[in-house]
């Protein structure tokens, strides 16, 4: 049986030291590292992760403030509202929750955030930051999932990873994490031609396709690590369920460590944002 990556646990730990970090400032500097969410509209998923962002900054000491804006927001009131945050000294990060009602323009909104207070690691200054392997505010989930693989690899150089997935916010900040750990990374995507054989050669899989059960065991190389970072809901025995990308049972017995859901990805994707938020905290106090 596979070793369990137990992202619960290890989001506590990035925690606690996130609760450190924030008496720390508080104590040396008398500042309360505060994060700013922004909801536009009711999509039920965005509403349960913004409650439980909010949760999880109270629960670390942090400053939280919750902005929620009708569907019917403009893009000129939300700019508007992510200006005024900008300016606003009192707040360290910036999070606008996505996906936004389809008449906003998601990149617009995301360029306008000031890079200091990019708490998701979304604006063009800190991908390409990233990209270039600089320090920068690092994307939420990649960052969780390279804590988790750390777990199992001290030392991850070499190792042949596979990426399933090429979006903006998972799948090409993870290639460039990897990339920065000196691993190998092939990113495959909905035209990769044999995936399968691609992911059974691979020492690492990261999957993030938000295909339910995508991956199976034989697409594993037996001892290879297998991270999850699909949330996709389903209904069984009549009631609402959450799966990952990865079919858990049958990868479990072939994979040498795997990362669940839920209890995997979800609570470190949290923890790193308040991860990023102190830091941003501390480099404008910089
Ligand atoms: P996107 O829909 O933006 O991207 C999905 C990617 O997967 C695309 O690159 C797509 O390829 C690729 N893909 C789709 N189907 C296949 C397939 N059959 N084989 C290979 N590749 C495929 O999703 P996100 O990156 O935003 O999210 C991915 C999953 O991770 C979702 O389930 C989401 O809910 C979850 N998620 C979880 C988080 C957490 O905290 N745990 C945080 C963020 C996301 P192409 O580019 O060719 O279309």
């Amino acid at each position: 049986m596979a070793q369990l990556i137990d992202g619960k646990q290890l989001s506590n730990q990035v925690l606690q030291k996130v609760a450190s970090e924030v008496e720390y400032l508080k104590g040396e500097y008398g500042v309360v590292p505060t994060l700013a969410v922004v909801l536009v509209g009711e999509d039920p998923a965005s509403q349960v992760y913004v409650r439980n962002k909010v949760k999880r900054a109270k629960e670390a000491g942090m400053g939280s403030i919750e902005y929620r804006l009708d569907t019917e927001t403009t893009q000129g009131d939300l700019n508007q509202l992510v200006a005024q945050l900008n300016n606003d000294p009192q707040v360290h990060g910036i999070l606008v929750q996505l996906p936004l009602p389809p008449h906003l323009d998601e990149d617009e909104v995301i360029a306008s955030i000031d890079p200091a207070k990019d708490v998701d690691g979304f604006h063009p200054l800190n991908v390409g930051a990233l990209a270039a392997g600089q320090a920068s505010l690092v994307p939420c989930t990649p960052q969780g999932c390279m804590i988790m693989l750390r777990q199992v690899h001290q030392d991850l150089s070499g190792k042949h990873a596979v990426v399933v997935g090429r979006s903006n916010i998972v799948g090409k900040p993870m290639m460039a994490l990897l990339l920065q750990a000196d691993c190998t990374v092939t990113m495959a995507h909905s035209r990769t031609r044999d995936i399968e054989s691609l992911c059974r050669n691979a020492d690492i899989v990261v999957a993030a396709a938000g295909r339910k059960e995508l991956v199976n065991a034989d697409w594993i190389k037996p001892g290879a690590t297998v991270i999850d970072v699909g949330i996709n809901a389903i209904e069984a025995d009549g009631k609402r369920k959450l799966v990952g990308d990865v079919a858990f049972a049958p990868v479990s017995e072939t994979a040498g460590a795997i990362s669940p859901v839920p209890g995997g990805v979800g609570p470190m994707t949290i923890a790193c944002l308040l991860l990023n938020t102190t830091r941003a905290a501390r480099r404008q106090l910089a």
